[in-house]
């Protein structure tokens, strides 16, 4: 419980800096539709899913034993899930946004955790997703990050690459050809 609290802790205090400081800058095109906002609403919603199971016991019929090897793997995944999370928030820079935005003098990232992958931010929110289920031993609040992540992500992937292509043409090119989605040198 104290993990889990102190990594949701940790990851609004990485990201509310940068999101302050994106705000500021205009927004120049936006491909937010309106499936992507109703699933970023609901992200927002499995973000603090874990507050219920921590405040109340209407989810307590779901809950299992907690094991240590889980636990401890888990706290490995939180904890390099948001080291990737801040290390994306500071090579994106400005150039970050929390939906499908390019803002004014949008550049392409390509250096840092983008050298090698695309998505290095959404492998850290995975990441995070696959430590949350493993260090709360709840069959819903456990996996429930993970899940609404992965179909967040699976849906707007090709929209953001979409975006970029459109936006930066040959140089998103050649990055895409020589870097993978978001496994290191797999996929
Ligand atoms: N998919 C990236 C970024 C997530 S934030 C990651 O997982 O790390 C989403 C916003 O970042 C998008 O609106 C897009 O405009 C911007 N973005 C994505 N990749 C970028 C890159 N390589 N350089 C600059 N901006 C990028």
């Amino acid at each position: 419980m104290a993990v889990m609290l102190a990594a949701m802790v940790l990851m609004f205090a990485i990201r509310a800096p940068h999101g302050a400081r994106s705000l500021k800058v205009k927004v120049a095109r936006s491909a937010k539709d309106r499936r992507e906002a109703a699933l970023l609403s609901i992200a927002w919603i499995g973000y603090f899913a874990p507050l219920v199971w921590v405040a109340s016991s209407v989810l307590s019929f779901a809950d299992y034993p907690l094991r240590l090897a889980p636990l401890l793997t888990g706290v490995a995944c939180l904890a390099l899930g948001l080291w990737f999370f801040h290390r994306s928030h500071a090579d994106l820079g400005t150039n970050w946004s929390v939906t499908l935005e390019i803002r004014e003098s949008h550049r392409l990232v390509t250096n840092g955790v983008y050298r090698s992958i695309r998505h290095p931010m959404y492998a850290a929110l995975l990441l995070y997703g696959i430590g949350q289920a493993l260090v709360v031993p709840n069959w819903v609040i456990g996996p429930s990050y993970l899940i609404v992540m992965a179909t967040l992500l699976a849906s707007r992937v090709h929209a953001e690459e979409r975006l970029m292509l459109e936006t930066f043409g040959s140089e998103y090119e050649a990055y895409v050809a020589r870097t993978k989605r978001l496994v290191p040198g797999l996929w």
